[in-house]
């Protein structure tokens, strides 16, 4: 370490104590470790208490030009886990900071720090004996709140779009001071948690996907419970149903009658929910092709599109919402099941009935009581099993996709709620991973009134020799057809960050802000804006 990275580890020291500084070389080649191959390094690991510490740290990074990337939890998994977009960063883990500050139950709000977690704010709306709903992600339960909301992330309940449920931002900026945003910016303005504008230009929007500023509070916005709750999942048998089914749902989603995204899973996706590659099955060949997903579907009880949503209110607008999901879904899917608190309880008794309609739900249970949880806000880890998919190893009681070197590669785009833009954006995308030798994982979440998320994900195990390399290539070819053909990702991963660049104009005006906020480039340098000073 030269003298001048060794003035400014013993600044960073200072700041946070030795006991929340590293450069210890196994915890930074762990933080080095995505879940695709990545080649960016870390300086060190500063964890620091609180926003005061924040600040400090930001003035260190400032003073000696050692760019910082700050994270939450660090469960960014599929899109680069911990690893920044340049090298020789201190990597700034704000999970220490986990109060939560601030909670009202009248009012549906909660206001949190970065490294709270989903399983935390789930406990503590159990210990206050909350009426109201989190939302939650599949994600980790162990992952942040605010995390998932600086990259516009979202979950399955009526509140699952999470920056639309967010508000009063508290952000420390490069230069080391620290804003709030909307009315939080007042001495004492009551309003702060409830109201998300305050007065003037709104700033909320410049802190996500950015590297404008570090979030170090925010108030998260939780949802009454409804009086009643109901599941409802079905199934196309033909991919070809897929566009239809989707054509039915868009006006009940503009009316209101579905409040919640609907997720719909290729069986793939369910296959990789349900359980590892089959490798006897195929006797050890990869991808699995269609037929013998096929073949696998028939028995197991899943189709080629699988639908899961939820209904929220009272008994009476469930039952009338039922009512036109059933009508307007009937002869369009083979089978539509609904599901409450109460008939789940006893979904194995009635297994031998359902499996003469032809739905064998016993098969399913697994999967389908962490969706059904997904749908009222219940944190789960079911989801992070697929990870594992394509290893060969079992999957361990306590998963860790980077240090078990999974290999994950999202992509995200998102394309108008419409049944042909459905069945095009995910016909390109099955076709484009076969041809790679993957399995298209892919879901469709029916994200808002007016528009779907197809979220494409290469599954492949980074142990073998070469897969690393095929991955990246298939993700490239997978980036490049979508955007020709007009489709964007509501997000990025860490290795698509520098591409995606635009000529109007967009571009400049960011490098504008930016040399205004953080004229040395010390803050995630290269995180959705360009990296480069001009
Ligand atoms: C099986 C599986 C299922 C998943 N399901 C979902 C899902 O349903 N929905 C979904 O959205 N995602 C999902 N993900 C993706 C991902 O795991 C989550 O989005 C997760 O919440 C991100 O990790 P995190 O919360 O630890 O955020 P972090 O990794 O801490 O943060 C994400 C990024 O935001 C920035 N950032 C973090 N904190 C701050 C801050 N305080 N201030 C400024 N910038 C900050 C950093 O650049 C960081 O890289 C899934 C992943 C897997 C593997």
């Amino acid at each position: 370490m030269s003298p001048f990275v060794q003035s400014a580890y013993s600044a960073f020291a200072e700041v946070v104590g030795e006991d929340f500084i590293t450069r210890e070389p196994v915890q930074i080649a762990a933080a080095e470790t995505a879940t695709f191959a990545t080649s960016n390094s870390l300086v060190a690991i500063v964890r620091p208490a609180d926003r005061a510490q924040t600040q400090d740290c930001v003035r260190v990074a400032s003073r000696f030009g050692i760019p910082i990337f700050p994270i939450s939890t660090g469960k960014n998994w599929g899109y680069g886990s911990r690893v920044p977009n340049t090298d020789g960063c201190v990597l700034l883990d704000l999970s220490r900071m986990n109060r939560i500050r601030d909670f009202s139950e009248k009012l549906a709000y909660v206001t949190v720090e970065p490294g709270v977690t989903q399983e935390q704010l789930y406990a503590f709306l159990k210990e206050q004996r909350s009426s109201l709903w989190m939302d939650a992600t599949g994600s980790s339960p162990t992952s942040s709140l605010i995390g998932n909301t600086m990259e516009r992330g979202f979950g399955h309940t009526p509140y699952g779009d999470h920056l639309a449920h967010a508000c009063a931002f508290e952000v420390v900026l490069p230069n080391g001071e620290c804003i709030e945003t909307g009315f939080a910016r007042y001495p004492g303005a009551v309003a702060a948690p409830v109201y998300r504008w305050g007065t003037g230009p709104s700033l909320d929007g410049l802190f996500s996907q950015s590297s404008l500023g570090i979030v170090t509070r925010m108030t998260i916005w939780l949802m009454p419970a409804p009086e009643y709750f109901q599941a409802f999942f079905f199934r196309c048998n033909h991919a070809r149903d897929l566009g239809p089914a989707i054509d039915v749902l868009r006006p009940l989603r503009l009316s209101g009658t579905l409040r919640s995204a609907v997720h719909i899973a290729n069986g793939y996706k369910v296959l990789s929910g349900m359980s590892q590659y089959p490798w006897e099955f195929t006797k050890g060949k990869t991808p699995l092709l269609p037929a013998d997903l096929e073949e696998l579907g028939r028995s197991l009880g899943f189709g080629d599109w699988n639908g899961a949503g939820g209904l929220y209110g009272t008994k009476a607008q469930v039952k009338e919402a039922r009512r036109l999901i059933r009508r307007a879904l009937s002869g369009k899917v083979a089978a539509i099941r609904f599901l409450d608190d109460a008939n789940l309880k006893t979904a194995r008794w009635a297994t031998p009935l359902l499996r003469v309609a032809g739905w064998d739900l016993s098969r399913t249970l697994e999967l389908v009581r962490p969706v059904y949880g997904l749908l009222k806000g219940i944190p789960t880890e079911q989801p992070l099993r697929s990870t594992y998919w394509r290893k060969r190893m079992k999957v361990p009681a306590k998963m860790d996709p980077d240090k078990d070197r999974c290999g994950l590669i999202w992509c995200a785009p998102i394309a108008p709620f419409d049944g042909e833009h459905a069945m095009t954006v995910s016909g390109l995308a099955s076709r484009i991973l076969l041809k790679h030798g993957f399995e298209p994982l892919l879901s469709l979440t029916l994200i808002s009134e007016r528009a779907l998320t197809c979220v494409i994900s290469i599954t492949y195990d980074r142990d073998i020799l070469g897969e690393d390399e095929r991955a990246m290539s298939c993700h490239r070819d997978l980036v490049s057809q979508l955007t020709s053909s007009g489709y964007y990702f509501y997000r990025l991963g860490v290795q698509s960050m520098g591409e995606m660049g635009s000529g109007n104009g967009y571009t400049s005006t960011l490098r504008q802000i930016q040399n205004t906020f953080d004229p040395n480039r010390i803050m995630s340098p290269g995180r959705y804006t360009p990296s480069k000073t001009g």
